[in-house]
């Protein structure tokens, strides 16, 4: 029986991940912070496919909740194989102008949360002599982003963490990976108006944004043919910031 937990996977790239790797025989864990109704959704379409599920809510940034999510994906499943760290937020605007509050709140979910996960799930994995994890950061964190300067930080925190972790438990058969993506079609650009999307898609090689799908394509290669590939940080952006 293979196992994945999921953060943030109510919705976008986190729900696309969740809804592929149960169609393929997964244990699927999904975790979210407050759309409930969202969540249930994702959680039914599974177990009515015949899959395998359990909803985990927390906040990634909370170290009691991510323990807790833990503790119960492992007393589900017995055993942890993939940890997908995808929750995260975005903010976009003049770094002067973002509140102390805002700026703690991107840190606290996007990198904490990551390593909280990281640090809750490591010992089962070690233990296990086996375990991947994948990290999802930006292209904004390899390039920086102006007007989204907290993000950005947030996001090169991630890569990182990607390249320390991957050196201090491949001996333990563990590889850890980050996906940088450019922009992909979810709620998490709803901010840009018809005109702006448009005109964004001109800046990208492919001319559009990419698709949760095709960030589940990628995670789902590294997790099942990516047995040699480790602290990598792999740029997925239809040629954006090329
Ligand atoms: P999204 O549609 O806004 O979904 C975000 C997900 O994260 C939701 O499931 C949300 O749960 C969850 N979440 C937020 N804060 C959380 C917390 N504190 N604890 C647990 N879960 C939390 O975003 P998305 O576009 O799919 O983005 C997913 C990841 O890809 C993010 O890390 C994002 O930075 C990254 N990314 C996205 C893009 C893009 O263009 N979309 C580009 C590059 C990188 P609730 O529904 O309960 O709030």
């Amino acid at each position: 029986m293979k196992t994945i937990l999921i953060t943030g996977a109510s919705r976008g790239i986190g729900k696309a991940i969740a809804e592929g790797f149960a169609k393929k025989g997964y244990c699927v864990g999904i975790n979210y912070k407050q759309s409930d109704k969202d969540a249930k959704e994702v959680y039914n379409k599974i177990i009515d496919n015949g899959g395998n599920a359990i909803l985990l809510k927390g906040d990634v940034g909370n170290d009691a909740d991510v323990k807790n999510i833990v503790n119960q994906f492992i007393n589900a499943f017995g055993h942890i194989d993939v940890l997908v760290n995808n929750a995260g937020i975005s903010n976009k605007g003049l770094f002067i102008d973002e509140t102390n509050e805002k700026t703690f709140d991107i840190i606290n979910t996007n990198l904490v949360g990551c390593l909280n996960t990281c640090k809750a799930v490591l010992p089962n994995m070690v233990a296990n002599n086996y375990g991947k994890i994948i990290n999802i950061s930006s292209i904004w964190g390899q390039v920086g982003a102006s007007m989204e300067a907290t993000y950005s930080a947030s996001k090169a925190g991630i890569i990182g963490l990607t390249k320390a972790l991957a050196k201090e438990y491949g001996y333990s058969n563990i590889t850890v990976n980050a996906i940088c993506p450019g922009v992909i079609d979810t709620d998490m650009n709803n901010n840009l108006s018809h005109e702006e999307k448009n005109e964004l898609k001109k800046s990208i090689l492919v001319q559009r944004f990419g698709e949760p799908s095709e960030v589940f394509d990628l995670v789902e290669f590294l997790v099942e043919k990516g047995d040699y590939i480790t602290g990598q940080i792999i740029t997925l952006d239809g040629g954006f910031i090329l």
